[in-house]
């Protein structure tokens, strides 16, 4: 008999559960229990993985209590996030739909309406799934990732965050508080596309840009893609191509190669083999810069 291992109400392991009030308190039981203990933020991830025994930890550490990590404000810098701030809320917030509007299209992409009410980004990104639909749009929007731990608070670009499949730069004791998204450069343009075996599953596939024009030229450019590596990465060959030429067919033709390019081969893909996530990177990064210019357009 085949058991369901997901979809039951066991968790079928036993740990101690602790509910800290504040970072400091969070990072002194991190510290403590190190490997044993698990953060619980939204669970959507965590919860899945622990009735399935992908992970056992002894020490839960759920820090919905500790307030200002929920936080979305404007900052000088760009707009702050918390690493508690939930997926529903990066989707309809004001200020994310007015200065960051691609961070809300790929948060609003996320699952259904109940698993963006639950998760949050922090998770999203600490999960470090190839496929984290934020990962991919904060790479495209260059965001700093600010982390706490014993020694204080310390900041890092998102590209450096990631550390392959499964892994991101945090030492014991550690924990993610949020994100400050830079504001996109005057007039940018933007758009995220995923594609997946359903709209409510994880991406096969996911694109991320955000560009400006000058003088009908590409000006800035940052591409994203994602679930075709290990971590989330930056196209970068494909955003020079693109820089200081006209969107032309051709021009967006050849840069795309090199997005189909960075798909690293694997034995095993579980969705889909190689072939069709190169075919499907170039496709949905055609479709995401192609948006983004026509918003650029707009803007000018
Ligand atoms: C049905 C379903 C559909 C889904 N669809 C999508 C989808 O379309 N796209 C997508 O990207 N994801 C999807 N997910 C995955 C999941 O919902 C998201 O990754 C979500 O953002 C995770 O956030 P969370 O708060 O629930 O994380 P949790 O499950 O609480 O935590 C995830 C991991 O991150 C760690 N963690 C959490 N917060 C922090 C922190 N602040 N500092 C350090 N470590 C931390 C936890 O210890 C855990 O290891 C789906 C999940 C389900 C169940």
């Amino acid at each position: 008999m085949t058991i369901n291992k997901v979809n039951t109400h066991i968790v079928p392991i036993e740990f101690e559960y602790h509910a800290p009030g504040s970072l400091d308190e969070a990072v002194a039981l991190l510290e403590k229990y190190g490997e044993d203990a698990k953060i619980l933020a939204g669970g959507t991830d965590l919860i899945p993985h622990m009735k399935q025994r992908k992970t056992e930890p002894k020490h839960i550490v759920n820090i919905k209590k500790i307030p200002e990590l929920a936080c979305i404000e404007e900052t000088p810098d760009g707009i702050k996030i918390g690493a508690l701030a939930k997926l529903r809320a990066v989707e309809l917030s004001p200020q994310i739909r007015e200065k960051v509007p691609m961070l809300s299209e790929a948060a609003g992409s996320i699952g259904s309406v109940q698993i963006r009410n639950l998760g949050t980004i922090g998770g999203n990104i600490c999960n470090a799934s190839p496929s984290a639909d934020m990962a991919t749009a904060l790479m495209a929007l260059e965001a700093t990732v600010h982390v706490y731990g014993k020694d204080g608070a310390k900041e890092y670009p998102i590209a450096e965050f990631f550390q392959g499949r499964s892994d991101v730069s945090l030492e014991r004791g550690e924990l993610l508080t949020g994100f400050t998204v830079p504001y996109p450069p005057e007039g940018a343009g933007s758009a995220f596309e995923k594609v997946g075996w359903t709209t409510f599953d994880i991406a096969t596939v996911n694109v991320a840009a955000v560009l400006t024009l000058k003088g009908g030229k590409i000006d800035h450019c940052s591409i994203a893609l994602g679930a075709c590596s290990p971590a989330p990465i930056k196209v970068a060959l494909a955003e020079e191509i693109l820089k200081g030429k006209e969107p032309t067919d051709e021009v967006l033709e050849e840069a795309m190669e090199f997005v189909a390019a960075c798909v690293e081969p694997r034995k095993r893909w579980r969705r889909a083999p190689p072939e069709y996530r190169r075919r499907s990177s170039q496709a949905l990064a055609m479709d995401a810069v192609g948006r983004a210019v026509e918003q650029a357009r707009r803007h000018q």
